[in-house]
């Protein structure tokens, strides 16, 4: 036989099966050392990760000359790129969880797991505790020896460095969190100075202690036991949805090629039984088995079957994305002919066209109309009725506003006690009573529709204002 015909990068293989006694199925018993490949995937996991530097930054972003997005709770205000929004606009904030409960739904339905394998926080912090990890421990045979090894000076150094920035990023974790609901460029003077309120002190040390255990130490178990979602997502796939898949008719019988072995000879499938597709899973898990309940969906087993597959001269995709029906042999079924989608689409567009609708019609300026009830009138000696009221209005502005009131309603109507227009500072309620006049001549029913409008200029010119209808009051008739 000649050279020519022997499975290329057979001897790197054999590299691989003396490294593959140390890959096992993940049985819970022993802690998992994925191990990590470069590929496609794994940086497309990366730029994914990337998204919640947001998370981090977000809290210092400005807008207006104030945080860009503060979830104010003592004063119960949000603050949302320049609009507030206040406790009885929260309608707005259901339709953004069903917006994002229908994502969810529709990206599993579609390729399922995704929101795990490259955005959930949990997977996402893991996979840098065990990135820094390896830099400090090595690759996962050397961590192995390492954690079976006496302690010595140099194993407590590593160890406790290794904790040591687990920490800090769950430190950081706890303080970014409260940073979005407390000022954060000032936060960072409280805290360390002691000035902050208990409840913030609190909150960055259960993160800190969750973020570090369970990134630290449970990993994929949380995926496994303790993840919800993992349970449910059964029920959002079917035969269409695109997942990482191992290709049986085409990997089976899987077999090791033997030393020398020529192309022609091989009497396995394309599967070299090389188990580097169990030692990079992050859960441990054996994608020949078919679809798990432990599989994220993070595609890195696609990555290390393509290494081996180059390097055994066959074709890419032995691990792909695939649907169960592709594998089968059935053709795909377009996107736009599966009910599901059509479905899920109609409920994210108009989740998302009420959200759009309820913030461009949110007011800079908010007022509360309460009739005074004891007495509903009173009729004076002129002979007009008069109802009293008190306006509250709020300043949504992050500057303070001078507000003018005015009202219309039944003919001879006047306004008493709003000559002088009102101050409210930025963020604030001003409550104020005022009294209506009406001649009762010109009462023609016992309840009449009137109407109380606030006014202001902002200091750039921008003329806001809000209405409300109330109800005047008068004798029976
Ligand atoms: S599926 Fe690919 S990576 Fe996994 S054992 Fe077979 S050849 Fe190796
Ligand atoms: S089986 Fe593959 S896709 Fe699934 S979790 Fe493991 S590495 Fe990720």
């Amino acid at each position: 036989m000649s050279t020519s015909n022997v499975i290329p990068g057979s001897a790197a293989v054999d590299a691989l099966y003396d490294e593959a006694e140390h890959w096992h199925v993940n049985t819970g018993n022993a802690r998992i050392h994925a191990k990590r490949l470069r590929g496609r995937w794994r940086t497309i996991k990366w730029a994914s990760a990337a998204v919640w530097l947001i998370f981090f930054l977000g809290p210092y972003l400005r807008w207006d000359g104030r945080q860009a997005v503060l979830f104010d709770i003592p004063n119960r205000q949000y603050h949302l790129f320049g609009v507030t929004v206040l406790p009885q606009d929260f309608w707005m904030l259901s339709l953004l969880l069903l917006f994002f409960a229908i994502l969810l739904a529709v990206a599993t339905a579609l390729a399922g797991r995704v929101w795990c394998g490259f955005f959930c926080f949990q997977t996402v912090w893991t996979d840098i505790f065990t990135w820094i990890e390896e830099r400090l421990e090595g690759p996962p045979p050397q961590r192995r020896k390492l954690d079976a090894a006496p302690l010595t000076r140099d194993k407590l150094r590593i160890k406790a460095t290794k904790h040591g920035i687990w920490l800090a990023i769950g430190f950081f974790t706890g303080f970014s969190f409260v940073s979005w609901f407390t000022p954060a460029p000032s936060l960072w003077l409280e805290f360390f100075s002691g000035q902050a309120n208990g409840a913030v002190y609190i909150t960055v040390a259960l993160f800190t202690v969750g973020t570090y255990l369970l990134a630290g130490f449970l990993r994929e178990q949380v995926c496994f036991w303790l993840c919800p979602y993992a349970r449910i997502q059964g029920v959002m796939l079917d035969k269409t949805t695109l997942v990482p898949t191992y290709d049986e008719r085409r990997g089976e019988p899987r077999g090791r090629v033997q030393k020398g072995e020529g192309a022609q000879q091989r009497t396995f499938g394309d599967c070299v039984d090389c188990k580097q597709c169990v030692a990079v899973c992050p859960t441990g898990i054996d994608i020949r088995g078919g679809q798990q309940e432990g599989c994220i969906t993070c595609a890195l087993c696609i990555d290390a079957c393509d290494e081996v597959m180059d390097k055994v001269g066959r074709p890419r995709g032995l691990v792909r994305y695939a649907s169960l029906d592709e594998l089968e042999g059935k053709p795909a079924r377009p996107l736009l002919k599966r009910p599901r989608v059509w479905v899920y689409s109609a409920i994210l567009l108009l989740a998302l066209s009420g959200i759009l609708y309820g913030l461009s019609s949110l007011d800079a300026i908010d007022l509360k109309v309460l009739h005074e009830r004891a007495p509903l009138f009173v009729t004076l000696g002129d002979g007009s009725v008069q109802n009293r009221y008190t306006l509250k209005v709020l300043n949504k502005m992050p500057e303070p506003l001078t507000v003018r009131i005015s009202v219309t309603g039944p003919p001879g109507l006047t306004l008493v006690g709003a000559d002088a227009p009102v101050n409210v500072h930025e963020g604030g309620v001003t409550a104020t009573g005022v009294f209506v006049k009406v001649p009762k001549k010109n009462l023609t029913q016992e309840q009449a529709p009137i109407r109380f409008r606030v006014e202001a200029v902002r200091p750039n010119g921008q003329a806001i204002a809000s209405e409300r209808t109330s109800v005047f009051v008068g004798p029976p008739r």
